[in-house]
């Protein structure tokens, strides 16, 4: 008989409470196994009372703006994710996305998938624009036009609809500080599972833009990302779980839902040399600032 200690796949075990609420800043609630009831409870029983659920589809954005109206503890940020939109364009015969197999749709597709999501961003659950930004690890150099151009036109909704703007940048920061200096970016502008190394969060710091740390900032090989959380301000960081992915150590692996935030505010207060609270009490203040609830 397997025993649930050797179980690979089995939900890690609750982590200590916080004695400060925090808020998940960055989550996929429709990709976790459970209702969204069971994870909001679980979650709040170790202080995580707060989640921003991120939709990166149209029907997952849909999604998100409902249950935001739904759930008091959640808000909602919309967007065609970066790998996404050139599925859109470029077709997706492989069904990688949760919309499925879909013919190439070309720029039309595209348009009328952003007016979507341009009328999702107006409602008042909704709080942020994003997962948005520039993928070069998944979409290859044909997938660059439409994923660029979909990055432009959310910069575009989230000022409009004075929303904040959650940026995606895998292997992308040079090319995402650009684009935003060159839209000009929103007033609050967000990097989820942030990666630069400590020389961007500089960078970030002098323009404003949060930094959101996830469950990566405690692995082994993760020093650079740790350097980057040791100079960003402590008024501009946040942190996520971006469940089901990137479940902190020593639970790597294993599935992720926001009730393991604490696992990683204290690797992170750790790295900040600040206590605990201290450090929870920043990053509920900067979420809340950051998606304006
Ligand atoms: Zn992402
Ligand atoms: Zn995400």
């Amino acid at each position: 008989m397997p025993s649930q200690a050797s179980d690979k796949n089995a939900p890690p075990p609750l982590p200590e409470p916080l004695l400060v609420s925090v808020a998940d800043s960055h989550t996929h609630l429709d990709m976790q196994s459970g209702t969204v009831e069971e994870a909001l409870v679980k979650a709040a029983s170790v202080g995580v009372t707060t989640v921003v659920q991120v939709g990166c589809d149209v029907n997952g954005s849909r999604w998100a703006a409902e249950t935001a109206a739904a759930y008091d503890s959640v808000h909602a940020a919309v967007a065609l994710h970066p790998n996404e939109a050139p599925r859109i364009v470029h077709g997706d015969p492989d069904g990688w996305s949760r919309q499925g197999a879909r013919e190439p749709g070309g720029d039309t597709a595209l348009d009328e998938a952003l007016a979507e999501i341009d009328r999702l961003a107006a409602l008042p659950h909704v709080k942020g624009v994003g997962e948005t930004g520039l993928d070069y690890f998944r979409t290859g150099p044909e997938g660059k036009a439409a994923q660029e151009r979909s990055f432009r036109a959310h910069v575009e909704i989230a000022k409009r609809h004075g929303k904040a703007l959650v940026i995606h940048d895998r292997d992308a920061h040079a090319d995402v500080l650009r684009i935003l200096k060159e839209e000009g970016a929103p007033e609050r502008t967000v990097f989820h599972c942030y990666s630069g190394d400590a020389a961007m969060a500089e960078v970030c710091a002098r323009a404003g833009y949060f930094m959101s740390f996830a469950g990566n900032v405690t692995f082994k090989n993760a020093q650079p990302l740790r350097d980057a959380l040791a100079v960003a301000p402590l008024g501009l960081v946040l942190v996520e779980t971006d469940a089901p992915f990137l479940t902190p150590a020593p639970y790597r692996g294993r599935p992720n839902a926001p009730y393991l935030v604490p696992v990683t505010v204290r690797a992170m207060a750790a790295v900040k040399g600040v206590e605990e609270d201290v450090l929870a009490a920043a990053l509920a203040e900067n979420t809340a600032r950051a998606f304006d609830y």
